[in-house]
């Protein structure tokens, strides 16, 4: 039963991995009052709205799970490599009711409203269903990709048949069978759900706008062994991940692609293509999201297996990347994904050579010109990332300061933790931390970590308040603009540069540290050790 006081210490948006650690760290370890609203019907974030076909992790489990839990870190058994969306919901389930957690949630409450109080030094957070609390900080946890996209298409409303949003799938699953089904969209939400889908449907049409290099998952069961080596070796698992670029016991190879010698590299290219996952992005030369040569030679490799998996050249041709550079675009883990266009039941249109979606008539999309009669239309096209969720938050900081308004040009924080301006707000995963670009939950608990650790300082000095200096978040976002500057990454229109949402300002989400999360972690402690620097502490 979630306590009727009004007043918290803290109170945290969002029950995902970051919000129910948040709640376990502030209410557990340090013993403050703590209210998480979750807009949900129960925990889980992602794991909770994302259930459409096909959907699981793209990280390997055994990595993909809380560290700060040991006992559960041995108990634990994942059925797969990546495990499938309900499985990932039953572990935070089951993390919850262990811990004890839901007692401080209130789910099905959407946050409207959150206004810093200036005169109190508190912030007012108000619901959609009337609910007025207050808290000394405010944590949000909301995800990098919740605020669904749905793309204004003209006529969805007088389309006759059902369509949903790969993000906001009913309970209980959808059925395909004999039906004819779209598919609009080919990120790594459609490259999970096309295969499925076109495993029931009677005729499957999918829509894309730009091909991506998917690269093989290779999921299945674990061999019990290496499962067992990995339970026996967990600390120093942890220690490798959380130091790691990209929050994965993977590492780049200390060569550049040019140096390597033809067969060397095919050599390479086939053993991580064999191993699956995301080793052919993260394992790969080191300069390979540096050099457009080395990104070439990657590219052309793909490509290849892309023209070999697909029997008909013209299809196989539309599925080819040929305007972004291999990386620039998150890539998906397939599983069937190019074989699934070898079906006869199975059409692919694509934007450049069939022409765009134009409308949604009565009986289905309209396209280059050609309307496509459906029963069902599935709608895979992403997120309003980073800046959505936070967004539609309604924060206001001191002066009344709209963060809407303060992020009119693109977010601007320090260490994407906190945003001057912002007093005792701290943003789990927010944008300009390393978030997406490393394994959500090793990006998660150091996020949690540090904000605790910060308020437990605070709290040991008697102190009320923390805000980002204004001139280290500039100095913050410079960094940001700089390092990625110097990568291939700007030219993809990735929702990473915000090209997904038309009018949204372009701008580079996440942070991709030269050292990754590794050195964004590394920094992090010494700016706590240096008093934390660039904060203003009273
Ligand atoms: P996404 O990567 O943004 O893909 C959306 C797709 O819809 C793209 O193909 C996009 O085309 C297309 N699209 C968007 N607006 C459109 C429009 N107006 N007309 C036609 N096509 C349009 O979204 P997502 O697939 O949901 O994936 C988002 C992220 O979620 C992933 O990158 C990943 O980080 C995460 N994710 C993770 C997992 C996992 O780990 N298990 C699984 C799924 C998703 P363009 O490419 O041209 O924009």
């Amino acid at each position: 039963m979630v306590s009727a006081s009004a007043d918290f210490d803290a109170v945290v948006i969002g029950a995902g991995f970051s919000g129910i650690y948040m709640l376990k760290a502030l209410r557990d370890r340090l013993g403050l009052k703590v209210r998480v609203y979750e807009a949900g019907e129960t925990v889980g974030g992602t794991w909770y709205w994302n259930r459409y076909p096909g959907a699981r992790c793209d990280s390997e489990a055994y990595v993909y799970c809380f560290t700060w839990d040991k006992e559960l870190l041995q108990e634990w058994e994942w059925s797969e490599r990546y495990p499938e969306q309900p499985e990932i919901l039953r572990y935070l389930e089951h993390v919850a009711a262990r811990h004890d957690l839901k007692r401080d949630i209130c789910f099905n409450t959407r946050v409207n409203s959150a206004q810093f109080d200036e005169a109190s030094g508190r912030w007012k957070i108000r619901t959609a269903s009337g609910d007025e609390v207050t808290g000394r900080f405010l944590i949000t946890a909301v995800g990098t990709l919740s605020d669904t996209n749905l793309p204004s298409f003209q006529g969805l409303e007088r389309f006759r048949g059902k369509w949903y949003h790969t993000s906001r799938f009913p309970r209980g699953g959808v059925d395909f069978t004999a039906k004819r089904v779209a598919v609009v969209g080919t990120g790594a939400s459609a490259v999970q759900a096309i295969p499925e889908i076109a495993q029931q449907a009677k005729q499957l049409t999918v829509f894309q706008r730009t091909p991506n290099y998917c690269l093989p998952a290779r999921n299945g069961k674990v061999d019990p062994e290496r499962v067992a080596a990995r339970k026996a070796d967990y600390d120093a698992i942890i220690e490798r991940t959380r130091n790691s670029f990209a929050g994965f016991e993977l590492a780049r190879m200390a060569k550049s692609a040019l140096e390597a010698t033809p067969e060397e590299r095919e050599r390479e290219f086939e053993r991580m293509w064999d191993i699956g996952g995301f080793i052919f992005g993260l394992g790969n030369y080191q300069d390979v999201l540096l050099s457009r040569e080395a990104n070439k030679i990657v590219a052309d490799y793909l490509g290849d297996k892309i023209r070999r998996a697909v029997k008909d050249p013209v299809v196989a041709e539309k599925l080819v990347p040929k305007k972004h550079p291999f990386g620039t675009k998150r890539t998906p883990l397939d599983t069937n994904y190019y074989e699934t266009f070898n079906k006869d039941s199975v059409l692919l249109v694509d934007a450049d050579t069939d022409g765009p979606v134009e409308e949604i008539t009565e009986r289905g999309i309209r396209a280059g010109g050609k309307e496509y009669e459906f029963d069902i239309i599935v709608l895979a096209t992403g997120f309003d990332a980073f800046t959505g969720s936070l967004k539609a938050l309604n924060i206001e900081g001191s002066a009344g300061l709209a963060m809407n308004d303060a992020w009119a040009d693109g977010p601007r924080t320090y260490l994407g933790l906190a945003v001057a301006g912002f007093p005792n707000l701290f943003t789990i995963t927010g944008p300009q931390s390393p978030s997406v670009l490393a394994n959500m939950p090793v990006a998660i608990e150091q996020h949690v970590e540090w904000i605790a650790d910060c308020i437990a300082h605070m709290r040991e000095h008697g102190l009320t308040t923390v805000e980002a200096v204004p001139t280290a978040q500039d100095d913050w976002v410079a960094h940001v603009n700089e390092v990625v500057g110097g990568t291939l990454l700007p030219l993809g229109n990735s929702w990473w540069m915000s090209a997904n949402i038309p009018g949204k300002p372009r701008a580079f989400l996440p942070y991709l540290g030269p050292e990754g999360i590794g050195g964004y972690r590394r920094r992090c402690a010494e700016i706590a050790a240096k008093g934390y620097e660039g904060f203003i502490l009273a």
